[in-house]
């Protein structure tokens, strides 16, 4: 695959930070950016501006079953998810969310509710990465929950939430569900008629379209407060000023487009890899573990961890892999990945844990190079930390 100009020769196994930008959407991107027009203006470049957009819009309806009109862009998952939990909570008060949320959920829910630290229930999962459904039950059951937000699908380990008995719960309840599918959309057929979700957030990156560039899926006839993060012109409808960016939402689009037809032939293509990749490893490095494997995962991710093996320093090890210590988003942090604690993890086993994820240009010529480089990478590490058993 073309892996981008830092490094061509590199296995790029992190589809998970980012993924590829796919051919036909550096072609419709591009075009789009050779386009004039601002597609709030009402003469003919600004129809065209608004035309390709009303097509994106209709591509990613397309991609998740549901209609235009309940798609308001953002600049990704991170202000979608701002935008959905500001806006519930801002009316509705009690809070439900999960310990492995990203960052963009469980940050805000944190700012939003620190005042009221009551107001915010953040719920455990068990080793497998599932919330527990009984501690659900219990916090629906508190009176005057107004919304549940759970990840439809990790980004560090891929376990994926059932999400059925959690929405009928909270719907019993009067709650509104929120869910940050943006690790799920793209990878794996979503229906929303079938989710039963009122709110959903996307990012274009996570499968094939451009960075800065989301979604936030509002069910019609949703209960819910118009509450924008940023104000002026009254773009989409309201809820988020600010003139489109047209070459993105075109790149959000195409990937859309290109997703809704590839997702069947490449979701299990990519699992057969993940599964040989977690295979081998676990094979040739005895000692080593799937994060989450017992749950239902997404086909493109596996989280191994190599215990007394530093991520840092494997991932040093093996240049020709372009691989992660946990969620790019917390890498560089100080602390260990909180998804991995919240599983169970020891400190020391969460810090040696790699990241790999791949995704619809994959291929088994690049998994076996991974494997060998990591092979090679955890015996160097082993050997240098002196791990017993190990030469
Ligand atoms: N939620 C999840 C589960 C993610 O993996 C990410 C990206 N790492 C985000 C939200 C944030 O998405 P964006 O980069 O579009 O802001």
């Amino acid at each position: 695959m073309n892996s981008g100009s830092c490094d061509a020769q590199a296995v790029y196994l992190d589809y998970n930070a980012t993924a590829p930008m796919r051919p036909e959407v550096l072609q419709a991107t591009y075009e789009a950016l050779q386009a004039v027009g601002n597609a709030s203006s009402i003469h003919n470049h600004g129809r065209d501006a608004a035309s390709r957009v009303d097509r994106a819009r209709q591509q990613v309806a397309d991609l998740l079953n549901c209609s235009r009109g309940e798609l308001i862009f953002t600049s990704g998952a991170t202000e979608a998810n701002n935008l959905a939990l500001q806006a519930a909570y801002a009316t509705r008060g009690l809070m439900i969310t999960s310990a492995v949320e990203h960052p963009a959920v469980l940050e805000t829910a944190r700012a939003l509710a620190a005042d009221t630290p009551d107001s915010l229930v953040i719920l455990p999962v068990d080793g497998e990465g599932q919330i527990h459904h009984d501690a659900l039950r219990a916090a629906i059951e508190r009176r005057g929950v107004g919304l549940v937000s759970i990840m439809l699908a990790n980004n560090e380990t891929g376990v994926i939430t059932n999400l059925d008995p959690i929405v009928e719960a909270a719907h019993a309840a009067g709650a509104l569900v929120h869910t940050d599918a943006t690790q799920y959309v793209g990878r794996l057929p979503l229906d929303l008629g079938d989710l039963g979700v009122d709110l959903l957030s996307l990012s274009a990156h996570k499968f094939g379209g451009p960075q800065g560039v989301g979604a936030l899926y509002i069910r019609r006839g949703t209960p819910l407060p118009q509450r924008p993060l940023v104000f002026g012109g009254g773009h989409e409808r309201g809820w988020r000023a600010g003139t489109l960016n047209v070459p993105g939402i075109v790149g959000l689009g195409a990937a859309a487009d290109a997703a809704r037809r590839e997702v069947d032939a490449d979701a299990p293509r990519i699992t057969k890899l993940r599964d040989l990749l977690e295979g081998e490893i676990l094979a040739r490095l005895p000692g080593s573990y799937v994060n989450g494997a017992r749950s239902t995962r997404l086909p493109g991710v596996a989280s191994v961890t190599f215990p007394g093996s530093p991520a840092d320093a494997l991932l040093a090890s093996m240049p020709d892999v372009a691989a992660s210590d946990g969620s790019a988003c917390s890498a560089g942090a100080p602390t260990p990945s909180h998804v991995l604690l919240a599983l169970g993890l020891s400190r020391q086993d969460a810090d040696s844990t790699i990241r790999f994820s791949l995704g619809y240009a994959t291929t088994e010529q690049e998994i076996r190079r991974a494997v060998d480089a990591t092979v090679r990478a955890v015996t160097h590490v082993q050997a240098v930390m002196g791990v017993p058993g190990r030469p």
